[in-house]
């Protein structure tokens, strides 16, 4: 099986489902690096490693998904530490942020039922209109699904609203595991809908002409088949996408903390670094049609993340100034400009600062390594 995946990377050949559950559950972790960087070098010939100056706000903490894996929510808006943020407060957090470098603003937070459309909208727009240098990367699936439920409105319509407002890139947030069995243990959606409404909601955008990241969280309760088919929805997301305005710019995958959150009852292990280079590996031979694969520095550690560029990853995520979602469950994961430029150049690459679409902003040849990089010839 191993020589029967290696010829099909070799060749620039999609693998299937069987084979990608493979990779991730029989194969040695050491063989998974040389295929996954084969398709690194593919799609991203240059010796880079790139990072992105933003921050994560979390508008509101009131939601009703009930994720059990959760630690941030509120479901009470009475409770002491529920809280909703107006647009004018976020507005100052983001000023405050764009004095730090930040040119990207990461937003996502509870599925709030007393935030009508309109609240999204005015924030997109005043964002665009007050910081035009910073893009305003906001709201994952389920909070479009949520603007869609309680405007009456379709989700195109919802998608339609926030790109005239200025908005082009969406996280890929709410993904969790794309698995309809999975998603209902760890989370309170119907099951039978939640995967193609995620799904659609990424269809929808691309159409209209959004890039947006695709996401998953493992290490609950799902299994290794699910991983794959999760991989597998991202893949013809993108294959429906080809040719058209949008689709995804990257693949993040990271895994579930336990601390202060009900799953932590039936998950007694968190998954470790074996687990996420194969996923990391794995990702970036399955979705041939995505271009990046980003080490999630954050939530797995700093020299985790490291490695994971050996491993198939060519990006590494954000500076992530003000994140709370993650902390709320015991996780500290904030860096510095200089300290995601020294964690790159010590890992071998030349660090990039990036937009949120990828554009290259600026290469820190400076901060080159003084090692070697290990380039395949083919790659230039
Ligand atoms: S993960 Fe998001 S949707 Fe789920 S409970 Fe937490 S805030 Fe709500």
């Amino acid at each position: 099986m191993l020589s029967q995946i290696r010829n099909k990377v070799e060749a620039g050949e999609r693998i299937t489902p069987e084979e990608g559950l493979f990779l991730l559950s029989k194969a040695d972790l050491l063989d998974l690096a040389p295929l996954a960087q084969t398709w690194r070098w593919r799609h991203n010939p240059a010796p880079h490693v790139s990072f992105v100056v933003d921050t994560n706000l979390n508008y509101t903490n009131i939601c009703d998904a009930y994720c059990s894996f959760c630690a941030f929510y509120r479901t009470d808006p009475s409770d002491p530490s529920a809280y909703t943020y107006t647009v004018e407060q976020i507005m100052e957090k983001i000023g405050k942020s764009v004095e730090k470098g930040v040119t990207t603003v990461l937003m996502q937070g509870g599925l709030n039922d007393a935030l009508p459309l309109s609240y999204y909208v005015e924030m997109v727009r005043e964002t665009k209109r007050r910081f035009p240098t910073v893009t305003p990367h906001y709201w994952s699936a389920p909070e479009i699904m949520k603007m869609s439920q309680v405007s009456g409105e379709s989700v195109h319509y919802v998608l339609q609203a926030l790109w005239d407002a200025g908005q082009r890139t969406m996280p890929g947030g709410g993904s969790e595991i794309l698995s309809n069995r999975a998603k209902a243990i760890i989370s309170r959606f119907k099951p039978k809908d939640t995967v193609d409404q995620w799904t659609q909601v990424h269809v929808e955008a691309h159409k209209i002409g959004f890039v947006t990241t695709a996401t998953m969280m493992y290490g609950h309760v799902e299994t290794d088949e699910e991983i794959v088919e999760s991989l597998d929805h991202i893949r013809k997301v993108e294959d429906q996408a080809k040719g058209g305005p949008g689709g995804f710019t990257a693949f993040i995958p990271w895994s579930y903390k336990r601390s202060n959150t009900a799953l932590a009852k039936k998950v007694l292990e968190e998954a470790g670094p074996n687990k996420y280079l194969r996923i990391i590996a794995l990702s970036r031979i399955y979705l041939d049609n995505v271009p990046h694969i980003q080490a999630s520095w954050f939530s797995e550690g700093r020299k985790t993340g490291q490695v994971a560029l050996q491993f198939g990853a060519d990006d590494f995520g954000g500076t992530l100034f003000d994140e709370n979602v993650m902390l709320a469950a015991g996780f500290y994961n904030r860096t510095t400009i200089d300290e995601a430029k020294s964690l790159i150049s010590e890992a071998g690459f030349i660090p990039s600062q990036r937009t949120t679409s990828y554009r290259i902003l600026e290469v820190f040849e400076k901060d080159a390594p003084i090692k070697p990089l290990a380039v395949p010839v083919s790659a230039g």
